[in-house]
């Protein structure tokens, strides 16, 4: 396949987009880009002083896959840098060539249904209860070393989840045009499979 075809999943922190968007992309040969991590990698620099608007419009894709952008002090410093529009208009247009690069193309995030692919092919909003999100999150954070308490990961998620939802510019909300895949009662299985059988369906649609 060599036209464009657009995979859009967004949804709150840790609700499994990562996980699902990197085996959507798996399956059907699309590339893939979590968004997140262009958010994570302006907002690491502000943690060393560096001006966020700047760090936005000055970024490369370069060093993406730096494990210290994984960190939940980055994740706080990146929903912080997100509310600012001028960051996110500096980040627009890579999202927007990434999403029409030839082949397909998976992109996850907060507002990839919203603002930056509203016609994209496929739509998923991927989400789950709080509670069931923080204990991924926390199990995610324990594995890589990182010794934070349950109840800190749990405060931080509904912290994140507050500042992405209700910030005038980009809001994380479900499109209309979206499948709202709630993955709280799933195994990761199950979630892969409910995503990549919406995503099949597009493309023979
Ligand atoms: O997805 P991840 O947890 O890595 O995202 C970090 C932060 O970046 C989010 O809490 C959100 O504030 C911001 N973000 C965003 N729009 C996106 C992706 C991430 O505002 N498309």
């Amino acid at each position: 396949m060599t036209e464009p075809f657009t995979v859009a999943i967004d949804g709150p922190a840790a609700a499994g987009k990562g996980t699902v968007s990197r085996a959507v992309a798996a399956h059907f040969g699309f590339a893939h880009l979590d968004t997140g991590l262009l958010y994570r990698a302006v907002g690491i620099q502000v943690l060393h002083g560096v001006d966020p608007i700047d760090a936005a419009r000055g970024l490369t894709p370069d060093g993406l896959d730096n494990p210290d952008l994984r960190s939940a002090d980055v994740a706080q410093a990146a929903s912080k840098v997100a509310v600012i529009p001028e960051v996110r208009a500096a980040l627009l247009d890579f999202q927007r060539a990434f999403a029409r690069r030839a082949g397909g193309a998976v992109l996850d995030g907060r507002d990839i249904c919203t603002v930056i692919v509203p016609q994209a092919e496929a739509q998923l909003f991927v989400t789950a209860s709080a509670e069931v999100r923080a204990k991924r999150r926390w199990a995610e954070l324990q594995a890589r070393g990182d010794d934070v308490a349950f109840d800190q990961v749990l405060a931080d998620v509904k912290d994140r989840d507050a500042r992405d939802s209700e910030r005038a510019a980009a809001p994380l909300k479900p499109s209309e045009t979206a499948h709202v895949l709630d993955t709280s009662e799933m195994t990761i299985d199950e979630a892969v499979a409910a995503a990549i059988a919406v995503v099949d369906q597009k493309r023979k649609g």
